[in-house]
This record gives C-alpha cells, structure tokens and sequence, in this order.
C-alpha cells in the first residue's frame, strides 16, 4: 500500500475520507486490509484493550501527529476489525477529540450508535467513527458490485456478506438493508427483544420500538422449535410490524428468521412493492413478486 495521511488532506467527514482513500488506493483488496491501512496513516502500533468494558480505544497526542490503536482481543476477529475502523475514524477525521486528554475509550454501546440527537458532540463522534469504519470495511462501490447479485432478500446472503468482507454479521445485515434493491429491514434479536431494526429507506414505517418484544405471531415464535438455522420466506400480517396510517392498505409482508448463538437472531422484513413499481427480469420475465410467489410455494427453490 502506498497511502499517506497526505492523500487524506483537507477531508472531514467519514464519506470524504474513504473516497479519498479508495482514490489512492484503488485496488484496495477485499477483505480490506485494515490494520494495515492504519500502519500508513500513522497508527504505529494496534494492542490490547486492558480497561473492563470497553471495546477500543485510541491513544494520541493533542495534534493527533501519530497513534496507537487499542482493541478488546476477546472479540471475535470481524468485531475487532470494525473497532480498529472505529478507532482509526477518530484518528482520522480531525473535529474528533477525546472526552479525557490524550485517550479516546469506546464501548460496545458507542460501536453501534448510527444516529444521533442534534447537540450531543460526543455521540456524534461515535456516529461518525462507525460510519466511516462500515464505509472502509464495505466500501459502497465494491459493495454494490457484491449486492447486484442478491436479487431477492435472503439472509443467507448476510453470512456471505460478512464472510466477503470479514465483518460480524450485524453490520454486514445493516448494509444489506441499505443497499438492496427491494425495500428490506432486518431486525436484531436478542431473548425475543428488538433491540435495534436497520432498513432500507424504502421500507415504510415500523410501529415496534427498541425493547419491545418480537410480536407475538411472527415467524420468530412458531419456527423456532423446527430447528432450522435459517427459515424459509413467509408472509405473515403486515399490521405485526408496521405502523398503520387511516384507511390506507398495508403491503404485503414477507418474514424470514436467522436464529444464531445466545439468544441472538435476525428477523428479515420485506414488503412487497406496489406492481407499477416493479422492474420485469428481462431474462425470466417474471416479476420480483412471482419470483417469490415460486419460492414460497416449494418451485424453484434454491
Ligand atoms: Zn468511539
């Protein structure tokens, strides 16, 4: 790699800063090579995380001239990743200062912070950090190149998704909700909880808060004695997930649960989009919707 912090002169925001990046390097391998990446922008060293709850963490001095990144090596590799993006966020984008002189310390809480109330400076650069390290782990160009080939929602595609870009599974589920082409959301599970749903901005209103549990006739209840990882794709009511406005028709709803270690599981919700907005497949000439109808009813499944 022959990246300098020179390349990264004058950028401020996370969207600038991996555009020049991939500007400077633009064979940039998949998996991105992060720790790396961080060796030529002046990170000197990446060590252990010794202090009790927190994830990362970034040492540096007041103009930021050099650093040493800090990760949690108790979590899992994609985790770890995602935290040396975070912390390498906060080095790089120069607005970014420490809470205490010197230290950045981050939690698994401030890891998964994507928006933000209008005058809190420090969520805002917990905002920032993770949006530039889920834009450098996945950058969008060679994501939307990856995403072409998912046509219709799966999660199954997650699992390729984080294994293609060496990521965990949830942000690898926030940037397949973002970047289909149906209007997708996917819920994360954790003790029949919601705790946090990402979704495309497509996708219509969702009528269930974070905390709340997964409604009561959802898929996620009856299917998860079938011992199946992954579910099939089922139509269940539209009213279980979204909000309702006055005599207004809901879509059509489809579910699909991914039940993983721990209590965790993802919970896929895809509506189905109004016909005249419907692309035709100009190789089967079949419509996304009778694609799935094929699916759900046992033909073409793969
Ligand atoms: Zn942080």
């Amino acid at each position: 790699m022959k990246i300098t912090r020179l390349d990264l002169d004058d950028t401020g925001s996370p969207e600038g800063l991996v555009t020049k990046i991939l500007k400077a390097e633009p064979d940039l391998p998949v998996p991105v090579p992060v720790e790396e990446l961080a060796q030529c922008v002046d990170i000197t060293d990446i060590a252990t995380l010794t202090t009790e709850g927190y994830e990362g963490g970034l040492i540096t001095d007041d103009c930021k001239s050099e650093g040493v990144i800090l990760v949690n090596a108790a979590a899992r590799r994609g985790r770890r990743r995602f935290t040396i993006g975070h912390e390498l966020g906060h080095f790089l984008i120069p607005t970014h200062r420490p809470a205490k002189s010197g230290q950045f310390l981050c939690s698994r809480e401030d890891m998964r912070r994507w928006s933000v109330q209008e005058n809190d400076a420090y969520a805002r650069m917990e905002v920032e950090a993770n949006r530039f390290s889920a834009l450098l782990l996945m950058p969008p160009p060679i994501l939307r190149g990856v995403m072409e080939k998912f046509r219709d929602p799966d999660l199954a595609h997650i699992t390729e998704l984080a294994g293609l870009f060496d990521v965990s599974k949830e942000p690898a589920a926030r940037a397949y909700a973002n970047y289909h082409h149906q209007p997708v959301a996917i819920a994360v599970v954790k003790d029949s909880i919601v705790l946090r749903i990402y979704k495309h901005t497509k996708f219509p209103r969702i009528g269930i808060s974070y905390g709340s549990p997964v409604p009561r006739n959802s898929l996620f209840h009856y299917a998860a004695k079938s011992g199946q990882k992954i579910t099939e794709v089922r139509q269940n009511g539209a009213e279980l997930w979204l909000e309702s406005d006055w005599g207004k028709r809901l879509p059509t709803l489809y579910e699909q649960v991914f039940y993983q270690q721990e209590g965790f599981a993802l919970i896929m919700l895809w509506v189905e989009q109004e016909e005249e907005d419907e692309e035709r497949d100009p190789e089967e000439n079949r419509t996304a919707r009778q694609r799935w109808q094929d699916r759900l009813s046992g033909r073409n499944r793969w």
